[in-house]
């Protein structure tokens, strides 16, 4: 048993926190945010998560998981400290490390006893050494001893609890070899599979890992816009293509471009960690301006299909980024909205949770009156009531399970635009759908 301390109670932070606990360790996730805490103390999970409630719960119930924003007396309580603090997208691409540093400094002032400072969060070649350099500038007693450890996360949002309880692999980089070991032996009952590596070599895994799967769906979605324009099926191809054990079957789903809170902001901070060392990183940088176009292509779509959407009445399923989640970072919908507010159309949104989220980002990005032309709600069939098309965006359960014949009866006009490649062609023909989808043939 270990005394944790997490920084940053997201996504990451609570997910991984609750997880350390449940394998029986005593865990204080902390955060800058009171709100936040304040609404864990009383039992309230600030993020949707399936499962995670019910862990919370049960860990803060045996006493293993608390929360504070006391984050001094955490850090001076603990013997690991883990860092998940955010590390957003700046304005230039590159990684803000500002959270980071603001943590790092804590750590040091609080630093009252030997500590492995473990860094979670998602960050730059340079940052271990970076953060230690910090803690070392703010020690009040130069005695006190440190190491610093690098260990990425990897976790899914959606599915982010079985994917930590289960995890394929913890990449733990490290300097001082006990201080790994110590680390390691912390993942035992993940029963995973450990790969010890340097610091530097672990922040870059976590990048190239998330660029090769970014690059991934970029390539798909460009061989999709092909497919298109050659009459080929791009789910057969990606089918064809997936055999190969080389190549392997997953990430091969074209669609609408990734979002969330990491592919974009990742791949962008590669680019700009090759540039600081003068290497051009052509590959990624088309990865994103492919995803950037893709985002486009159901407004594309529509407009093609319908003409003028002025005036028109678009339903609109799915805001979060991905199913499962009420993350909306990055996601196609806060680009592909918009476009229809800005063509005019009326969009009647429908999303089982991430509304509130939505509501708030373009109450910051869209004018009173564009804002006035959404309607949000959480009743599918309410949604499509009198809609002039439907456009998919996310694959939730609820849209994956549309019922055909009653969403047709609700249409005005019994048209789908599919970013997510739901449904079958030979279904959508049957059902007497118009029915355009990505990288297929439509059906008309
Ligand atoms: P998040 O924005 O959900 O949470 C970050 C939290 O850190 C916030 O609650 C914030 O208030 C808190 N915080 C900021 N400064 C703090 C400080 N000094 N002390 C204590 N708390 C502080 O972010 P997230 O999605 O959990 O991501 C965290 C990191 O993990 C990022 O680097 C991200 O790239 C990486 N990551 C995220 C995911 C994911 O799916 N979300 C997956 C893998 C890795």
């Amino acid at each position: 048993m270990k005394k944790i301390a997490v920084l940053g109670t997201g996504y990451v932070g609570l997910v991984s926190g609750t997880c350390f606990a449940e394998i029986g360790n005593q865990v204080i996730c902390c955060d800058i945010d009171e709100g936040k805490i304040l609404r864990l103390q009383q039992g309230e999970i600030p993020i949707y998560e399936p499962g995670l409630e019910d862990m919370v719960k049960k860990n803060q119930q045996e006493k293993r998981l608390s929360f504070t924003s006391d984050i001094p007396k955490a850090i001076q309580e603990s013997e690991i400290i883990y860092l998940a603090v955010g590390t957003p997208m700046s304005e230039s691409g590159e990684a803000d490390l500002s959270y980071v540093k603001a943590a790092a400094k804590t750590i040091g002032q609080q630093l009252n006893s030997y500590k492995i400072i473990v860094n979670k969060s998602t960050v730059p070649v340079g940052t271990g050494k970076l953060v230690k350099s910090i803690i070392k500038e703010h020690v009040q007693d130069s005695c006190v001893d440190f190491d610093v450890v690098s260990n990425p996360e990897f976790l899914r949002e959606g599915s982010a609890l079985e994917d930590c309880m289960n995890m394929e692999r913890a990449v733990i980089g490290a300097d001082n070899d006990q201080a790994g070991q110590i680390i390691a032996d912390l993942h035992e009952p993940f029963h995973t599979t450990i790969f010890r590596t340097d610091i530097e070599s672990a922040e870059m895994i976590k990048y190239a890992a998330n660029a090769f799967l970014a690059t991934k769906i970029s390539f798909i979605n460009d061989i999709a816009n092909i497919c298109e324009r050659v009459g080929a099926d791009v789910t057969h191809v990606a089918e064809g293509m997936g055999m190969d054990s080389r190549i392997g079957s997953k990430f091969l789903q074209a669609g609408i471009g990734y979002g969330g809170s990491c592919f974009p902001k990742d791949t962008q901070a590669l680019v700009h960690i090759a540039q600081e060392v003068g290497y051009d990183l052509k590959l990624v940088q088309s990865v994103i301006q492919t995803n950037e176009q893709q985002k486009y292509a159901v407004v594309h779509k529509a407009k093609e299909i319908m003409g003028d959407v002025n005036g028109k009445t678009i339903a609109v399923l799915g805001l979060a980024f991905k199913p499962n989640t009420d993350d909306i970072r990055y996601a196609p919908s806060l680009t592909v909205i918009p476009e229809l507010i800005k063509a005019g159309a009326n969009v009647k949104a429908f999303d089982p949770i991430a509304i509130p989220a939505t509501q708030q980002e373009f109450s910051m990005k869209l004018s009173q009156e564009q804002q006035q032309n959404i309607a949000y709600s959480t009743d599918l069939y309410g949604v499509l009531e009198g809609s002039d098309a439907c456009l998919i965006l996310t694959e939730w359960q609820e849209v994956l399970q549309l019922d055909l014949e009653q969403a047709k009866s609700k249409l005005k006009v019994p048209l789908i635009i599919d970013g997510r490649n739901c449904f079958s062609l030979e279904m959508m023909l049957e059902k007497g759908f118009t029915y355009h989808s990505i990288g297929r043939p439509a059906v008309d």
